[in-house]
C-alpha cells in the first residue's frame, strides 16, 4: 500500500495550493484527482485585493498574478451613472488557468496520483483512503478539498444542511463594443436599477484582449428568463439592465454564454478523525458576493500554516485535534463573513420593502459622495454621462 503523511482528495484551488504549501514545507504529500489538468469550468474568474492578501500568505499569490489580468482602474455605477473611478485591484483569469498556474508550483516531491478518492476509512493515527479503482493509501491525514462533488462526503457521513437553495444564478459571457474596436472603460461594476430585475449586478473586467463578464442575479434555475438570455443574451440583458448602454455604449454578448446556480450549504458531521474539509468541501459561498476564494484561501492558508505543524508533530490525529480547525476564529470570521454578505446582498438587490430601498438609496449616495471626494481630490477624471437610451424590450419579472 501507497503511504504518505498527508493525502489531499481533489486539486482544485484549495487542494493544489495546500499540495504546494505542504509539498514546499517538507510534508510527505499525495495528491489525488480525476484530471492531470485543470479543464475549463466557470469559476471564480477574478481576485481581488482582499483575496489576493490572504493569498500572499500562501505563497502563490505571484504564480496567479502571473497569469491574470490587472483591471488598472475600475467605475463603479447606478441608476445609468457612473459614481466612482476607483484605482484597481483586481486580477482577471480564467479559472481554470488560474488553478492550472497554481498545479505548476506543486514541488516534485508531491507525488500525484490520477484516480478518484471513493471512501475514507479513519482512525486516531492512520487513515485508509480509496480510491475508485481498488487502490489505497495509508496516510496520518487526509484533507478533503473536492468542492462541489458531495460523493465522497456522503459515503464518510457527512451531512449537508443547505442554508439557501437556489441561492443565485451567476451568467458569464464576452461583451464587444457592437461597432468594433475596445470599450473607453477598464473595468466597470454596475449595479441594477430596479429590484424587479432580481439582478445584483453586472462586473466587467478585462481577462487578456477580451472584456470578461459576470452577472449576477437572483432566480430558480428553471426560471425560463434564463432560457430567454441564452437564446437572445445581447437582448436580454439590455432589458434587464437598460442604463449600461448609456454608460458603455453599444455592446454584444460574444462567445459562449454560460449559467450556473449555487446553494448555499454547509456540512455537518466533519468532526472526524484524521480527516478535515476545506474550500467548497466545507461550505459554498455565493458569487454574487465574490467571497468563495477568499474563503478558500482562508481556509488553506491557516490549515497549513498553523494547524497541520502542530497536528503532525503530536502523536495521535483523533477527532478533536481535527476540530481545532472548524474552530478557529479567523476562519469562523471569514464564514461568517461570507454568509452575512450573501444575505445582505441579496436583501439589498432585490428587497421590495423601505429597509432594502433606503439600504440601496444610500449606497447611492455614500457612493456618489465619493466619487465626489476623487474628483475635488483630482484623482478621478470628471465623466459626462452620455443620455441614456429607451429600453428596447421589456423585461420577464
Ligand atoms: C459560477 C461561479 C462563479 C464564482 N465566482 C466567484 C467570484 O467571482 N469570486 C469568488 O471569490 N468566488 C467565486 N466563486 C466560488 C469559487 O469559484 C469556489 O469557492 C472555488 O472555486 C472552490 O474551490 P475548491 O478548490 O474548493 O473546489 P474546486 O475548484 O471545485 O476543486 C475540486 C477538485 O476536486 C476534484 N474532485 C472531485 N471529486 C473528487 C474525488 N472524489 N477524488 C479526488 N478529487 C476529486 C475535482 O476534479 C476538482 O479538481 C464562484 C463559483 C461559481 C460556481
Amino acid at each position: 500500500m501507497r503511504e504518505a503523511e498527508i493525502v489531499i482528495a481533489g486539486a482544485g484551488l484549495a487542494g493544489s495550493i495546500a499540495a504546494t504549501m505542504l509539498g514546499r514545507a517538507g510534508y510527505h504529500v499525495v495528491l489525488v484527482d480525476p484530471r492531470p489538468e485543470y479543464r475549463p469550468e466557470f469559476r471564480c474568474e477574478k481576485i481581488d485585493g482582499r483575496q489576493m492578501q490572504v493569498l500572499e500568505k500562501t505563497g502563490l499569490a505571484d504564480a496567479v498574478r502571473a497569469v491574470a489580468t490587472p483591471d488598472g482602474m475600475s467605475w463603479v455605477a447606478r441608476k445609468g451613472r457612473v459614481l466612482e473611478k476607483r484605482k484597481g485591484d483586481q486580477w482577471g483569469a480564467r479559472y481554470e488557468t488560474m488553478v492550472n498556474a497554481v498545479r505548476g508550483e506543486i514541488p516534485d516531491s508531491v507525488e500525484f496520483v490520477c484516480g478518484k478518492v471513493a471512501d475514507i476509512e479513519t482512525s486516531d493515527e492512520m487513515q485508509r483512503v480509496k480510491l475508485a479503482d481498488g487502490e489505497e493509501i495509508a496516510a496520518r491525514l487526509t484533507i478533503v478539498a473536492n468542492g462541489l462533488n458531495f460523493g465522497l462526503r456522503e459515503a464518510m457521513g457527512i451531512t449537508r444542511e443547505i442554508m439557501s437553495p437556489n441561492h443565485s444564478v451567476t451568467i458569464g459571457f464576452d461583451l464587444e463594443p457592437a461597432e468594433g474596436g475596445a470599450f473607453s472603460f477598464p473595468a466597470l461594476t454596475c449595479y441594477a436599477d430596479r429590484p424587479e430585475a432580481r439582478t445584483s449586478y453586472i462586473t466587467l473586467f478585462p481577462i487578456g484582449a477580451a472584456m470578461r463578464a459576470n452577472l449576477f442575479l437572483y432566480r430558480d434555475a428553471d426560471d425560463p428568463w434564463l432560457t430567454e438570455f441564452r437564446n437572445a443574451p445581447t437582448e436580454t440583458l439590455h432589458a434587464n439592465m437598460p442604463g449600461l448602454r448609456g454608460i458603455i455604449g453599444d455592446y454584444t454578448v460574444a462567445g459562449r454564454v454560460v449559467t450556473r446556480g449555487i446553494d448555499l450549504y454547509v456540512s455537518r458531521g466533519v468532526e472526524k478523525p484524521g480527516v478535515v474539509l476545506v474550500g467548497d468541501a466545507y461550505s459554498t459561498s455565493c458569487p454574487a458576493a465574490g467571497t468563495g476564494t477568499l474563503k478558500v484561501f482562508t481556509d488553506v492558508e491557516r490549515l497549513c500554516n498553523v494547524h497541520v505543524p502542530h497536528w503532525l508533530s503530536t502523536p495521535g490525529m483523533a477527532a478533536e485535534k481535527i476540530a481545532a480547525f472548524y474552530a478557529d476564529p479567523v476562519k469562523m470570521e471569514c464564514e461568517a463573513h461570507c454568509i452575512a454578505k450573501a444575505h445582505a446582498l441579496k436583501e439589498v438587490s432585490i428587497g421590495t420593502g423601505p429597509m432594502a430601498a433606503a439600504r440601496r438609496q444610500i449606497k447611492f449616495v455614500g457612493q456618489s459622495c465619493r466619487g465626489v471626494l476623487r474628483q475635488l481630490r483630482g484623482t478621478q477624471p470628471v465623466q459626462t454621462v452620455p443620455e441614456m437610451p429607451k429600453a428596447g424590450i421589456s423585461t420577464a419579472g
